[in-house]
């Protein structure tokens, strides 16, 4: 019979691949905690309507890539394509105003996406975010945009582009909306089909377009920048002044503007500039949200978040940055008499918080020996017959290539002393 495989676009992260994993995620658990975010865990599956209503209509998201379902029979549910609808529903719904005026929340899983796979793209696939709630800007704008550059030049991917614009309010958006349409109105024949239609339902998205017709069109379309009403600009200067009094690097990229209809004002990405990602090279996209909580039937709630893929910085990181995530020890028998004292030994040596590997099937010591070489332990401890009638071991340095006899109730001591040693 044939094996079952993985569904296409969703991959199994394997034991060998998972230190990076666990490394990106304690580093932004770690980073973002000390910017007061708290954990917040929503369900993977949502009301369809959620995301209708959240990313926008006319967004590739909600038109042509969500998982949706009708559960039963019942209602039409979809699997979560994105973190900020389910965390503002969850906001809405559990008051999170009524705590604080000013709510931190981060969250870590896996979104799906029915695109096309390729590299640095998936369809299940994990995003790092983290959203402000009741916090007009644009202080916490600069603030999360310096931590978000903190994080990824703390993993070590120091080739990085920080690309920053401004959307304006909803009255700045309409306004450059209708200057955008009447530029592009009389090109409408030389655009994409799919192009076509984002001029009469979502003409932003055409500066977004990959095909090089409409990007040659959109070249010579109107910046919104230009287009900011007062309030607007006040906000975006104010933004650039704490960027720059942080110290933080960017760019100003008037043609940005991200495929989710909720934005407001601030717009931003990390972009990798390595080459190892290609075309998939944005590492985190974010921006403000202001009218989303109101939306969803919530107060209205200025709020500012950003999404990182987990992927795509696990795919960026240079290798020295990845810990080495092998056992510190292999505990070795020479056979059945010294098996059982080398299982108390490995306990002992775990409980002194060594990591320990041990092949408890026995077989011969060439043979262990061979495996702590695979999993690239540190040390052997070989228990042998002779050794243990005096309540000995051998520690082996298998990096070093000596070894000497050890008391085995100094085992653990002796490991540590041998790694201090080197420091
Ligand atoms: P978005 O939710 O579209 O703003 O995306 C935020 C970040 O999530 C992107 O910058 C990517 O790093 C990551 N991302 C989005 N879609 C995918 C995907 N299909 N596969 C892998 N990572 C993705």
């Amino acid at each position: 019979m044939d094996p079952v495989r993985s569904v296409k676009g969703m991959n199994d992260v394997l034991p060998a691949e998972i230190a990076a994993w666990h490394l990106v995620e304690d580093r932004f658990r770690a980073t973002v905690e000390r910017y007061g975010y708290r954990e917040i865990r929503c369900p993977v599956v949502e009301p369809t309507n959620l995301f209708v209503r959240s990313i926008g209509e006319a967004t590739d998201i909600v038109e042509k890539e969500m998982y949706t379902f009708v559960d039963k029979g019942e209602q039409s549910l979809t699997l979560r394509p994105e973190g900020t609808a389910s965390i503002v529903r969850a906001y809405v719904q559990h008051a999170g105003w009524s705590d604080a005026p000013v709510a931190r929340w981060y969250y870590l899983g896996p979104m799906y996406r029915r695109e096309r796979p390729q590299k640095g793209r998936y369809r299940q696939f994990y995003q790092l975010g983290v959203e402000v709630f009741g916090d007009p800007g644009p202080l916490v704008d600069a603030e999360m945009i310096d931590m978000a550059v903190e994080l990824v030049r703390g993993l070590g991917i120091e080739r990085v582009a920080v690309a920053v614009n401004s959307l304006g309010s909803a009255d700045t958006r309409a306004r450059y909306r209708d200057a955008l349409v009447a530029m592009l109105q009389p090109h409408r024949a030389a655009l994409c089909p799919d192009c076509q239609r984002r001029l009469d339902q979502n003409p932003l998205r055409i500066l977004d377009c990959k095909v090089p017709g409409c990007r040659e069109i959109a070249a010579g379309a109107p910046v919104i920048l230009d287009h900011l009403g007062e309030e607007d600009r006040a906000h975006w200067e104010g933004l650039r002044r704490a960027l720059d009094t942080l110290g933080t690097p960017y760019e100003v990229a008037p043609r940005l503007v991200r495929g989710l209809d909720y934005y407001r004002r601030t717009l931003f990405e990390i972009l990798e500039l390595g080459g190892e990602l290609g075309a998939q090279n944005t590492l985190l996209g974010g921006g403000r949200y202001d009218g989303l909580v109101a939306e969803l039937g919530g107060p209205p709630t200025p709020s500012i978040g950003f999404a990182a893929g987990l992927e795509r910085i696990v795919l960026s990181l240079p290798a020295a940055t990845v810990p080495n995530d092998a056992p510190t020890v292999l505990v070795a028998s020479t056979g059945p008499v010294t098996q059982e004292a080398a299982l108390t030994a490995a306990r002992t040596l775990r409980r002194a918080g060594i990591s320990v590997d041990q092949d408890l099937r026995g077989g011969s010591l060439k043979s262990q020996l061979r495996r702590a070489d695979k999993v690239g332990a540190r040390f052997a401890l070989i228990v042998g017959d002779e050794e243990l009638g005096r309540g000995a071991a051998v520690l082996r340095d298998l990096a070093k290539q000596t070894q000497r006899e050890v008391a085995l109730a100094d085992a653990a001591a002796s490991v540590r002393a041998a790694l201090e040693g080197e420091r």
